[in-house]
C-alpha cells in the first residue's frame, strides 16, 4: 500500500489514486496513478491502467494469482475490470462512499452470481489514503 500511495500523485491534475499489481510470487508487475485529466481518457483510472500494464507484461489477460493494491475503493468500472481480469486478491485503502463498488454503494466483486470473486481486504492504511484525497480536494 505504501508503494500505491507513492504512485498516487504521478499526475498533478488527477485525483490522487495509486494502484500496484503484484504477481503470484509477490513481485511488482505494474503500477499506475490516475491519468484521466492527463490523457483525456474517461477510463484512465489507476486500476485500469495497472491491469492493462500487468497483462501486457505477462502477455496474458488472466491475472490469476495476482493482487491489486489500490489506495481507494474501486468504482464500478474498475471493480468490473478486476473481476474480468481474474485478479485473485484486492487490497484497498480508503472507503469511497460516493462511488465505491466494493461494499459502499455496490459490491460488484462479491456478487454471488459471478463465477470469479476475489478475496478482499479493505481499509488498509486507511488514514493515509483518506488524507491524500482530503488534501487534494481542499
Ligand atoms: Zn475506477
Amino acid at each position: 500500500m505504501r508503494r500505491a500511495l507513492a504512485v498516487a500523485s504521478t499526475s498533478p491534475d488527477d485525483v490522487p489514486v495509486g494502484a500496484v499489481i503484484l504477481g503470484p510470487d509477490g513481485a511488482e508487475l505494474a503500477s499506475a496513478g490516475n491519468e484521466r485529466e492527463l490523457t483525456g481518457d474517461p477510463t484512465g483510472h489507476a486500476e485500469i491502467l495497472a491491469i492493462r500494464r500487468a497483462a501486457a507484461r505477462l502477455g496474458e489477460w488472466r491475472l490469476e494469482g495476482c493482487t491489486l493494491v489500490v489506495t481507494l475503493e474501486p468504482c464500478t468500472m474498475c471493480a468490473g475490470a478486476l473481476v474480468l481480469a481474474r485478479i485473485s486478491t484486492l487490497v484497498f485503502g480508503a472507503w469511497e462512499p460516493k462511488t465505491g463498488a466494493v461494499g459502499s454503494l455496490w459490491d460488484v466483486v462479491r456478487d454471488s452470481r459471478l463465477n470469479h470473486r476475489p478475496e478482499v481486504y479493505g481499509g488498509v492504511l486507511e488514514p493515509e489514503c483518506a488524507r491524500l484525497m482530503r488534501d487534494f480536494f481542499r
